[in-house]
């Protein structure tokens, strides 16, 4: 039996312990954190959405109709209209023929690929994708390769080496810890010319990137037709919880038919497609929250260069703060956290080793003043260290 004692001690001495903050209240621009009022620079509620009086009215009025919990899956009985309707929004919105709801993103991410690959078949995956698509490729028996990261020509050379079997190729369209986005073009056309199938994880893209938010694909002006398979989440900036898969009719009917994330577990509560349609709906008709969004990251990059801060190259709304160092990164964020400032700190095995950081995550409700006191307590911080 595995000594969990001297693994925890382990992971504290190395700066890897992970402590769980409390939370009193709702996502916002300022939360309260274990008690203490702090600006919030790490949740994916990038459009403040989580929080919103529309979404909670429409939580409570689908609450008040189907009650609280779905009661069970969508193959037996759980499949309420809400979440139909929600579905048949999202294939519109992202410009699919159907869409499939999953109860969480990582849910979506081992279904898809339970569902298409078994042993024998191979999985390519970007190096930095998330680890819901890394665990994905374990529980469907398939081999895994993995390219380097946003390096195309490496991605070809595995593809060459698939010899037998089906190909899924699947990445981030937008890196979770890096901020940074795939070249869907490129992907497309390595995919098309080795017959493979394309799997994008737009959980960053979604709602953020694009006209009024369709995402990465409207963003790099891909025809959704060039990628066969589309998965994005509602937790992040659409503030409530939950993902979807998008794809043809026959993809979408071959989950329903054989992907046990969603087979065997209980529909997500009808109040949560509710409140997902009120947020694709604020979407569509109020693009400000993006352009505020984007007027936030320009304007933390502007000053964050002029602070001389080692950011990676990000265009989105995650911009990584590059620290190395595992518990000096620890150590800034607790000590940005005594200013009132909340960054996570990233460590191994979230990111790979030496490449600790601190992910910012900006909102579209962040004010100037908001973003120059954290580039101020950052320039601090790195001069210290
Ligand atoms: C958050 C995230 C997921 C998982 O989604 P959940 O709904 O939180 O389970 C999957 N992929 C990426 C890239 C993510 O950032």
């Amino acid at each position: 039996m595995k000594n969990l004692r001297q693994d925890l001690q382990q992971r504290e001495q190395q700066g890897l312990y992970r402590n769980r903050m409390l939370l009193q209240g709702p996502q916002g621009r300022e939360i309260i954190l274990n008690g203490q009022k702090v600006l919030n620079f790490c949740s994916n509620d990038y459009l403040g959405l989580a929080n919103h009086p529309e979404l909670t009215t429409a939580f409570i009025e689908a609450t008040q109709h189907y009650g609280v919990g779905s009661g069970s899956a969508h193959l037996v009985n759980g499949h309420t209209k809400a979440h139909h309707a929600l579905e048949e929004e999202l294939a519109d919105f992202c410009g699919y023929p159907r869409a499939l709801l999953f109860s969480t993103g990582y849910m979506a991410n081992l279904g898809i690929a339970q569902s298409l690959l078994s042993k024998g078949d191979t999985m390519i995956e970007d190096r930095l994708n998330h680890a819901s698509l890394i665990d994905a490729a374990s529980i469907s028996h398939a081999h895994l390769m993995r390219y380097l990261h946003k390096d195309y020509d490496s991605l070809r050379k595995k593809l060459m080496r698939c010899e037998s079997g089906e190909k899924l190729v699947s990445s981030d369209a937008v890196f979770s810890m890096d901020g940074d986005e795939a070249d869907i073009a490129s992907m497309i056309n390595h995919c098309q010319a080795h017959d493979a199938l394309l799997m994008l994880d737009d959980a960053h893209g979604f709602g953020v990137l694009g006209k009024d938010g369709r995402g990465s694909l409207s963003h790099q002006h891909i025809a959704s037709s060039d990628v066969p398979i589309y998965m994005a989440t509602l937790g992040k900036s659409l503030g409530t919880a939950g993902a979807f898969i998008a794809g043809s009719e026959e993809l979408i009917e071959y989950l329903i038919q054989t992907a046990r994330c969603y087979i065997y577990t209980t529909a997500m509560p009808a109040a949560i497609a509710a409140a997902s349609s009120t947020s694709l709906k604020l979407l569509k008709q109020e693009n400000w929250r993006q352009q505020a969004l984007h007027k936030n990251i320009d304007y933390f990059k502007l000053l964050a260069a002029q602070a001389e801060l080692n950011l990676l190259k990000s265009n989105t709304a995650i911009q990584p703060v590059m620290i190395g160092d595992t518990k000096t990164a620890a150590d800034i964020s607790q000590q940005l956290l005594n200013k009132g400032l909340h960054v996570a700190a990233i460590r191994p095995p979230t990111v790979p080793e030496n490449t600790a950081r601190l992910r910012v995550t900006l909102r579209a409700d962040h004010s100037r003043q908001d973003i120059e006191q954290l580039v101020e307590a950052l320039s601090q911080k790195e001069s210290v260290n």
